[in-house]
Formats: structure tokens, C-alpha cells, sequence
């Protein structure tokens, strides 16, 4: 089996939009055009049994709608994360909703959401997310978004996994884009998931390799940031990894199934 544990998708009706914007920010190519639909067929085309989407409450005003719909898309091999945005009034009931809706975790953009995830200011936020079994996962390190300010790099991410050990932190990106000396230095042997998304585009096969092991095999999640890559870079990144095939398993599904608590 095989999880895609960090996909995008869009509702059908801004699908277009998001995607045009997004592309003009990232500069890479779109491999879906951001529809559920769509979505579904390449990763059943691309070999991924399982893909987990990851949505992004950019404003306040857009937390309800977007869990509303991200509710909707966990069918047919999708399941979904919602998403709160950390200075909304009502985050903190809005993670109440989440867990109630049968969504399997919060997706955090600190660089979309401009704010600096160990901010002690977030930690109820945090708190009530570890109390509800929600883990939480974050974009890490750079982002062409915000290209001065790096809003989650490696020791922020450290600094509040430590301040709060009962939370499941995910970083993805190897836990800093393109951040891979950081992740290094703070991120290695900590209690925090990482996925390898993004990676075959940025990261050397070396360097990869001494992450996940040094890190800990089982913490590390398959992802690809599907539309950004195809999940076959990673794929093809992971296989040529020194790793038995145990190791490979865990990486491919068995740690997600045990982190999202996925009934197979
Ligand atoms: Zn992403």
C-alpha cells in the first residue's frame, strides 16, 4: 500500500484560479489541474492507493467553508486534514469541528498564514489538538511565497515540538525546505513526522538518505505535494535509498496508518 500523506486539492469551483495563482508564485509545473476529479485518476494512475489533502485556510473567514468541503472530499481514495487559521476568533472551537467531522488532522501554512509557529500566543491552540488526537501538519522552510521571511524553519519547528510534546507534529519537507542542513542541526532524532515531499526537486539523494535514517525511519511519511511533484519523483528518490524492505513499508503506509489512526 502506498499513502501520499501531502496532496492539494481545490473545490471544483476555484480549482482554476488557485491552481493559475499558485503556479505564477511556485514556478513549476502543475501536474493535476487541482480537481478532485482529476486528482482521484492520477494518483490511481500514479500507483498512490491513499492520498491525504492537505487544505490551507489563508484567511480567517475561510475556516468553516473550507472543513466543510474537506468533509466532503473523504471518499474514494482521498481522506482530508482541515485547516484553521491561528489568529481566527474562533480557531480553537473551529478544532472542535475538525475532530467532529471525522477529519484526520490540521494543516498549517505559517507562510501563507503569516505567523511564527512557536509563538507561545498558539499554544492552546496546540494544546486542545494534542487533547482531540488531531496531529498537525506544517508547511517547513522555504516557501516562494514569502521569500524574505521564513516562517517555519527548522528550530521554530523544534522549539515547539519540545514546548509540547503530546502534539504529532508533521513538517514536511523533510521538516525545512530546502533547509536541509537546518533540519540537520534540529530537526534529526526529535519527536516530529517528516515527509519526503518535495525532495527529488531540491534535496541531494545523499543527504536524503542520512535524513531519514539518522531521523528515524519511523517518522518519516511518503508525501509529494502533489500537483507540485508527481508522487513517482519520491518514489523512485525512496527506492534508491539503502533501506531494507521493512523500512520502505513504513515509510510507504505503515506509519501513516499508525499516526492518522486509518482504519485500513
Ligand atoms: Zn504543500
Amino acid at each position: 500500500m502506498v499513502i501520499d500523506t501531502h496532496v492539494h486539492v481545490f473545490p471544483d469551483n476555484i480549482a482554476k484560479k488557485a491552481g493559475a495563482k499558485l503556479q505564477a508564485v511556485a514556478q513549476i509545473p502543475c501536474h493535476t489541474d487541482l480537481t478532485e476529479a482529476d486528482t482521484r485518476i492520477k494518483l490511481k494512475e500514479w500507483g498512490i492507493d491513499l492520498g491525504v489533502v492537505l487544505p490551507i485556510a489563508t484567511k480567517p473567514s475561510q475556516q468553516r467553508s473550507i472543513n466543510n468541503w474537506a468533509k466532503t472530499v473523504q471518499h474514494g481514495g482521498l481522506i482530508s486534514f482541515g485547516s484553521i487559521h491561528p489568529d481566527a476568533e474562533d480557531a480553537l472551537s473551529e478544532l472542535d469541528t475538525i475532530k467532529e467531522y471525522g477529519l484526520y488532522g490540521v494543516k498549517l501554512h505559517p507562510d501563507y498564514q503569516c505567523f511564527f509557529p512557536d509563538d507561545e500566543k498558539y499554544f492552546p491552540l496546540y494544546e486542545k489538538m494534542a487533547a482531540l488526537g488531531l496531529p498537525v501538519a506544517f508547511h517547513t522552510g522555504y516557501d516562494p511565497v514569502s521569500p524574505d521571511v521564513i516562517y517555519a524553519p527548522p528550530e521554530r519547528i523544534r522549539a515547539l515540538a519540545r514546548a509540547i510534546p503530546a502534539l504529532k507534529v508533521i513538517g514536511a519537507h523533510l521538516g525545512g525546505h530546502m533547509q536541509y542542513d537546518e533540519v540537520e542541526k534540529y530537526i534529526v532524532g526529535e519527536n516530529i513526522y517528516i515527509d519526503i515531499s518535495m525532495a527529488p526537486l531540491t534535496c541531494r539523494q545523499e543527504q536524503f538518505e542520512r535524513i531519514i535514517k539518522n531521523h528515524g525511519v519511523d517518522k518519516v511519511l511518503f508525501a509529494s505535494d502533489c500537483p507540485w511533484t508527481t508522487p513517482g519523483m519520491e518514489l523512485q528518490m525512496l527506492r534508491k535509498a539503502s533501506l531494507s524492505p521493512e523500512e520502505t513499508e513504513l515509510i510507504l503506509a505503515g506509519n501513516a496508518i499508525k499516526l492518522l489512526n486509518y482504519n485500513v
